[in-house]
C-alpha cells in the first residue's frame, strides 16, 4: 500500500500535495483527448490531486481537458491555472479568469498565477487578482518565472505579500534557484512549484542517472522526480499522458534518496556556485 502524498502548506493555510500533474501539450489534438483525460483521472485516483494548467496551453484546450477530468470530483482537486502576461491588466485578468472558469467548468480556480512578467505594473495585476479573490472566482494567487528581484519588487506592492507560490523551472539540470530564489522563498514560507521536473523527458534518457536508478530498482525519471521532491517547500508538477508514466511518477514520491545518492547526483549535476539568472522553458 503506497503512502499518501505528503503535503506542504501555502502561506494562506491550504495544504496541497507536493506532487501534482502538469498539462502543457494537452488539449491540442482531439484524437488524444480521451487519453489525456484518462491520464489525469488516473493521477487523481493515485492522489496527485493538484493539477496545473494555463489559458495558454492548447489555446484553452488544456483547461477544457482538465474540466472534463475533474467533472464529478471537483472538490477533490486543487486547480492551478495561469493568466498570460498580455492579459495582466486590472480588468484583463478578470476577463481571462472568467474564460478559464468557463473552460474548466468550475466556479473557482484554487490558485491563479501570472504566467510570466511582461510590461504591466505588478500593482495592477495584483489589484486584479485581489478583486477576483474578493469575488470568489479565485481562492489564491501567485506568480511564475519570477526571479528573486521580481519577488522582492512584488513584496513591495500593495497586497503583494499575498503571493502563494512562484512556479519556476527546477530539476537536476536547472539548479540555479538553489543559490538565492529557493532560500528567499523558504525563509518566507512560500513553496516553489517546480515545472519540467524531468526536463520534458530528457532526464528519462540521461545515462548519468542509471547507477542511482539501478540501486533503487526504479527508472531514471523517477530518480529525477524523487530528487526534486527530496526537500520541503517544493511542489513538483510532472506532465504525463502515458499511464505507466503516471504510475511511475506517483511511485517516485515514495523513493527515499540516501546521502550517497545525493552526493553522487551533486557530482554529476553541479549545484550553482553563484547567482544564475532564472531560466525559463
Ligand atoms: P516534464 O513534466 O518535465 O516532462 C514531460 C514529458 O516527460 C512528457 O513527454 C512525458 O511523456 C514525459 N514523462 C513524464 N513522466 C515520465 C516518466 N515517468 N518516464 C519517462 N518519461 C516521462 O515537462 P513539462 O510538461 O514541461 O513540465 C511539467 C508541467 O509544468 C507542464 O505540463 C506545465 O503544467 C508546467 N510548466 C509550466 C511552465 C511555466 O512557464 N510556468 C513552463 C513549463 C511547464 P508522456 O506525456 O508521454 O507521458
Amino acid at each position: 500500500m503506497p503512502s499518501s502524498i505528503r503535503t506542504t502548506r501555502l502561506p494562506g493555510g491550504d495544504d496541497v500535495p507536493v506532487l501534482g500533474q502538469g498539462t502543457w501539450g494537452m488539449g491540442e489534438k482531439p484524437i488524444r483527448r480521451t487519453n489525456e483525460v484518462a491520464a489525469l483521472r488516473l493521477g487523481l485516483d493515485l492522489g496527485m490531486t493538484l493539477i496545473d494548467t494555463a489559458e495558454m496551453y492548447g489555446n484553452g484546450g488544456a483547461e477544457d481537458v482538465v474540466g472534463e477530468a475533474v467533472s464529478g470530483r471537483r472538490d477533490q482537486v486543487f486547480i492551478v491555472s495561469k493568466v498570460l502576461p498580455t492579459h495582466a491588466s486590472r480588468l484583463g485578468v478578470v476577463t481571462a479568469c472568467e474564460q478559464s472558469l468557463r473552460r474548466l467548468g468550475t466556479d473557482r480556480i484554487d490558485l491563479y498565477l501570472l504566467h510570466w512578467r511582461l510590461g504591466t505594473p505588478l500593482a495592477e495585476t495584483v489589484a486584479g487578482f485581489e478583486a477576483l479573490k474578493a469575488g470568489g472566482k479565485i481562492r489564491h494567487w501567485g506568480v511564475s518565472n519570477f526571479d528573486t528581484a521580481d519577488m522582492v519588487e512584488l513584496a513591495g506592492v500593495a497586497n503583494g505579500k499575498n503571493v502563494q507560490t512562484d512556479q519556476v523551472l527546477y530539476n537536476l539540470m536547472r539548479r540555479g534557484i538553489e543559490h538565492d530564489l529557493l532560500p528567499w522563498c523558504r525563509e518566507r514560507g512560500i513553496p516553489v512549484m517546480a515545472y519540467s521536473p524531468v526536463e520534458q523527458g530528457v532526464l528519462a534518457d540521461d545515462g548519468r542517472l542509471t547507477k542511482v536508478a539501478d540501486r533503487h530498482g526504479v527508472s531514471r525519471s523517477q530518480i529525477a522526480l524523487a530528487w526534486v521532491l527530496r526537500q520541503d517547500g517544493v511542489i513538483a508538477i510532472p506532465k504525463a499522458v502515458t499511464p505507466d508514466h503516471v504510475r511511475e511518477n506517483r511511485a517516485a514520491h515514495d523513493i527515499r534518496l540516501i546521502p550517497a545518492d545525493l552526493q553522487e547526483l551533486d557530482r554529476l549535476f553541479r549545484p550553482p556556485s553563484g547567482k544564475q539568472p532564472l531560466e525559463m522553458i
